[in-house]
Parts: structure tokens; sequence; C-alpha cells
């Protein structure tokens, strides 16, 4: 965190630790606790929703797993608050796994229909299970006590305040850890993170069991806060509206998920109170005005883009006056306000103003390290030399009918750099993801280093030394070039959960040293000075030296460039080939997938040509060059 960030959610704190002194009102102060209530189990949702870019509406389904926990062990055996307080979160976390199982085989409007049915059975099970939950007729929870003393509805509050602020510190080490960065190159690319040696299927499951682990602490803390529940609590209306908040509120925050858990709270007692509504769609019409205006003089938005929100908040806040009672429009604007917020805020409120206020690139101080980084690529080559380091024998690849690779036998010189090459639609691209494990082949055999690939995981073979980049770019777009990098680096950490939660010196240490790494190998391939900036934003050309920087960051012994020279310009060009070269004498094996001749001609050591999924020649780059059939298969037409 920057330091004024720091400086805003201390005063936040202590604004809230101190409300109960101000606001001399318990259905005040049960309001805001209810809000940092939500805004735990946001946090938790945000992981998901915002870093892992999963759609979870299984998420009141949770925090009634959470609730129910916390309840029947109150009442079935008189626990204590500890003992409930990790129960709840231990508990609910099985849940958060079993709810992470569909998700590894569906995404989109699938997974919201599949998570959105979990949720729904277990408020059926909760309703049905009447010997363990009292089924409709609830549970009742007095407040919990510490130490033989029974707390207070401040004394409640101020727990409450304390866990959230708890929640909100360790949620963010972990979303500035390895951990944060793995969700979120799940949503940047999950081929890629795979290929990084991130598995997809492992951070998926870590992602939802720790998001449900705090819907669980805020289940249980609601329990507490109301002291009665009941399943028809928790049910599609809230799972909807947990998902809202995190939208509206804005994703990838820590603020946004508490505005937005001040948004669920208020909104609805808002809509009830007619003065009160007219108030606040006045001041949003004149926030919306003023906000419109800057966006326009900094040329962040044109007039065009800003009318229709300016003239709709207009609108309201005149309906707002023309209404003479609210109580039959309430449903009707809620919904056109969150429709209003999807549509427009699609980054949230507090995105929005990030977008506003802090627009320019971040950069990095990026000096470091460079020398150290190149020894460290040699040391992970070195000690090994001579033979194959990839032998395919047989290889087929079938998709329905197609052979995209037809028996195809593959050597690969270790310390080579060995040009793969043939006209388009030739099976380059496939013997790529057959080699990384996106497909299984058909039939045949692949030893890399002496291993057997075939029907191992992508995040398996990359982790055995096989690095790649893509033929059409799959970086982590709203990552930073240096966090991309530090994907790469995933290997590099040994710190587990804890560690990352305590900020244990063990994380630290890897984490500086995964800095200084990346920024290495940021000016490696001359990205240095752009490690702050988001991977989206790059140009192409330097996107495609992002994705080498993020693949030597593995430490591979082989490493896979498909057409890594495709959309640069010449000089760019030039500067590929020295980076290139410098891969290989550091002691890393290259395959190079390249249209451009002139690059293949000058740095392979020996290219292969595949034609129609067949290799149809081998050899010296000058000799397959001048080879018939390769004329042939370029050209369309026998040599003269
Ligand atoms: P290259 O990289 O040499 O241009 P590719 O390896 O991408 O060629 O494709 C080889 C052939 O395999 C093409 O005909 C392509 O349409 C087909 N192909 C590649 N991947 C798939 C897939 N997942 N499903 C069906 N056909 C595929
Ligand atoms: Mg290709």
């Amino acid at each position: 965190m920057t330091r004024s960030n720091i400086l805003f959610a201390l005063i936040g704190l202590v604004l809230l630790a101190t409300a109960p002194f101000y606001l001399h009102n318990s259905y005040y102060i049960h309001m805001i606790g209810t809000i940092m209530i939500y805004a735990i189990l946001l946090f938790g949702l945000d992981i998901v929703v915002g870093y892992t870019g999963q759609v979870s509406l299984g998420h009141a389904g949770l925090f009634g797993v959470g609730s129910y926990t916390a309840g029947v062990l109150f009442f079935k055996l008189g626990a204590p608050l500890w003992v409930i307080l990790i129960a709840s979160v231990g508990v609910t976390a099985i849940f958060g796994a079993i709810l992470a199982l569909p998700a590894l085989r569906v995404t989109g409007p699938y997974l919201a229909m599949v998570t959105l049915a979990f949720g729904t059975i277990v408020q059926i099970l909760i309703n049905e299970m009447t010997f363990l939950t009292e089924g409709p007729l609830g549970i009742k929870v007095p407040k919990p006590a510490i130490f033989g003393m029974k707390f207070t509805e401040d004394g409640f509050y101020w727990l409450v305040l304390a866990l959230m602020a708890l929640s909100a510190l360790v949620v963010d080490r972990i979303l500035r850890s390895q951990l944060g960065r793995a969700f979120e190159a799940l949503r940047g690319s999950p081929v890629a993170s795979d290929c990084m040696g991130v598995s997809v299927y492992r951070y998926k499951v870590y992602a939802f069991v720790v998001s449900a682990g705090f819907a669980g602490l805020a289940g249980c803390l609601y329990a507490y806060s109301e002291q009665y529940i009941s399943p028809n609590t928790y049910n599609f209306e809230l799972t909807v509206l947990f998902l809202l908040a995190v939208i509206m509120g804005g994703r990838k925050s820590r603020l946004g998920s508490l505005l937005g858990a001040a948004i669920i709270v208020i909104l609805p007692k808002l809509l009830d109170d007619l003065a009160l509504f007219r108030s606040v769609a006045t001041t949003l019409a004149v926030l919306m005005a003023v906000g419109a205006a800057i966006a326009i003089s900094k040329h962040i938005s044109t007039p065009r883009k800003m009318a229709i929100p300016v003239i709709g908040t207009a609108a309201l806040a005149a309906f707002s006056f023309w209404l003479t009672s609210i109580t039959d429009w309430r449903l009707s604007i809620f919904g056109l306000m969150i429709l209003f917020v999807v549509y427009y805020l699609q980054d949230g409120i507090v995105g929005f103003f990030r977008n506003l206020l802090f627009r320019k690139a971040r950069s990095v101080d990026a000096d470091a390290a460079f020398d150290t980084q190149l020894d460290a690529l040699s040391q992970a080559a070195a000690g090994r030399s001579g033979g194959d380091v990839l032998v395919a024998q047989g290889v087929l690849m079938q998709f329905g009918g197609l052979k995209a690779l037809n028996m195809v036998d593959l050597r690969i010189k270790r310390g080579s750099i060995h040009g793969l090459i043939g006209p388009n639609g030739s099976g380059k691209s496939t013997m790529m993801n057959v080699l990384t494990g996106i497909y299984v082949p058909t039939a045949g055999s692949i030893a890399f280093d002496g291993d057997s690939v075939v029907g191992r995981t992508s995040s398996d073979i990359a982790l055995s030394g096989i690095a790649r980049t893509f033929q059409n770019v799959q970086l982590f777009g709203e990552m930073t070039a240096l966090q991309n990098v530090q994907v790469g680096l995933h290997h590099t950490f040994d710190s587990n959960f804890v560690d990352v939660a305590l900020n244990s010196s063990r994380y630290q240490r890897e984490n500086d040293a995964s800095v200084q790494r990346g920024l290495g190998l940021l000016h490696f391939v001359g990205l240095g000075e752009l490690a702050g900036e988001e991977a989206r934003n790059l140009p192409y050309g330097k996107q495609r030296l992002l994705e080498i920087a993020r693949a030597l960051a593995l430490d591979p012994q082989l490493l896979l460039l498909d057409e890594p020279a495709a959309g640069l310009t010449a000089p760019d060009i030039k500067e590929l080939i020295t980076i290139i070269r410098k891969i290989r004498d550091h002691g890393i094996t290259v395959i190079l997938i390249e249209h451009h001749m002139d690059v293949v001609m000058s740095i392979c050591d020996e290219v292969t040509v595949l034609d129609f999924g067949q290799k149809i020649a081998e050899g010296k780059p000058a000799a397959v060059q001048a080879d018939e059939k390769v004329i042939e298969a370029y050209l369309g037409a026998p040599a003269a």
C-alpha cells in the first residue's frame, strides 16, 4: 500500500472505531456493523469474481453455511466464541472446495447457473435438516461471551470492526503476493497460467476455498449480529446483491467491497424514505455532472459518452420530486440504478474515480540485477550438455478427420536453435501445443530430458523445464509487465498462505528476490523502463518481448517461440535476433517457429519443415532452403 492509502485506511478505522461515541444510536451502529460483515464476505467474493474472473452465485449459500455452523455449534453444544469462529471458517472453506468443482469444468453463464444451484441446495438443506438446523423455525443465537463476559452491542461492533480490518489486511496481503498474481493470471489467460507452471486447477480451488473462508467468517458474525438465523435469509436475492456489490463498488479493491456493502445495506432503506431518496438523487445528479465536467476537461471522456449518465441521473432526480409515494416504484428504481451502474461504471465506483484521478502509468525504477539475471539463466542450463534435449517419435495429432500432425519425428539438440517452419496450417503451433501438454497427442511418444511428456499437465511440463510464448499473445492484460514476469517466477516461492498473511521474513525475502529477478529479465528483453505499465497497454511488439521475459522466468531448459517476430518492425526484429542468440548462449535450447525466412536462416542451427502435418525436410538451413519439396510447399508448384 502507498503511504496515502495507509493514511486513509487509518482515518477510516478511527472514524469507524469511534462511531459508537458520536452516533449514540444503536440502529446505526447495527447497520454499520452489518455493512462491515458484508464487506468481509465481499473481500472474499472479490477474490473469485474480481481476480480469478469466475462468476459465483453461490456465496449466499456459503454465507448460510457460516451462519449455521455458528448457530448449530452454539445451539447443540454451547461452544465458545473462538471455537465457533474457527469452525465456521473451516467448515465453509470445505464447502468452498465443493463449489470450486464445477468451476473446474465450466465457466461464464454455465458456472453462474451451477453456483446458483449450489446456493439453492444449501438453502434447501438448511430448511430440511430440521434435526440439525431446526428448519424454518430458525435458531436463536445470543451475543457471544468472552472470559465469561457477554459482549455488549458496542463491544460486538468493535469485534466486527477488528475482524473486518484483519480480513482486509490479510486479503490485501494475499492479493499482493504470488498467490494473488496466480489468481489474477487465471483471469488474464488460463492457458498461459498453466504454461507458466501456475496450475489453473489448483489455484481455482484455492481461490474458492479462501473466498469461502471469509464468507464463513462473515456468516458467523452475522448470526451473532442478528441474534437469530433462519433459512430464507440466504436466498437468491442476497446472492445477486453480493455479486452486484462487488461490481458496483469496484472489483479488485477493498474500498470497493466496503462501498458495495454499504450500497446494498443502505439502498433498500433509502428506497423506503422519499425525502431521503430525493436528496440522494439530487446529490448524485450534481456529483455526476461535476464528474463528467472533469472527465471531459481532462480528455478522459467525450461529451457524447457522458451525456447519457448525466441526463440519466438528472432525470432520476427530477423523477424523485415528481413521485408522491415511493413504495410502488421501489423495485423498478432499484433495478434501473443497478442497470445504470453495471452499464456505465463497469469498473465500479472505485474504478471510476481511480481512472479519473490516477490515469498516469505507474513506473518502476528499474536498474538493478541485470547481470545476476543472466547468471541465473545460465545456471539453470548448466551441468547438462550434449545429446538431444527433446525426442518426439511418430507424433500423431488428430482433430476429427484432420491429421494436424501426421507421424512427425523431431529431435532437438541441446543448446541449439531449431527452426520449425512450414506454410500456414501445416501444424507448427499444434506441435508446440502437444509439446506443452495443451493437447494430448493421439499417438506417438515425446521424451523431454529423458522423461515422457505425454499425458502430463501443462503446468507440470512447464515446471520440468519447457517454457513457451504464444502465436496469439497470451499476456495477463490487467497486470503490469513486472507482475507478468513474476507469474513466471511463481515456482521460486516456497512461502504459503500463512507466510503471506503474516508477511513472514521468508515471504519478504522471496518477494524481493522475485522483484529483482523480474526487473532483470525485463531489462534483458529491453523492457526495463516499462516494468510498471499494464501489459495490455504495451505496443504489440513489446508484448511479444514481454512474453519471452515471462517464459525465461521459468528457468527453462527448452524455450518454444511461436512466431516471435510477427508484427515486429525491422529494428525490433534485429533486437529480437540478438536476444534469441543471447538466450542460446546461456545454454537454453530454443525451438523457433518463424515466417521471416531471413531470421530463420540467420540464427537456426537446424531446421525442420512441416507441410500438411507431415515432416517434408530437415537439416541445415541452407540445405533446407534449396530442397525442392520445400520450395514446392511454399510456392505451391514444382521447382523449375
Ligand atoms: P500452423 O501453426 O502451422 O499455422 P496449426 O498448428 O495452428 O498450423 O494448425 C494446423 C491445423 O490443425 C490447421 O488445419 C488447424 O485448423 C488445425 N487445428 C489446430 N488446432 C485445432 C483444434 N483445436 N481443433 C481443430 N483443428 C485444429
Ligand atoms: Mg501457428
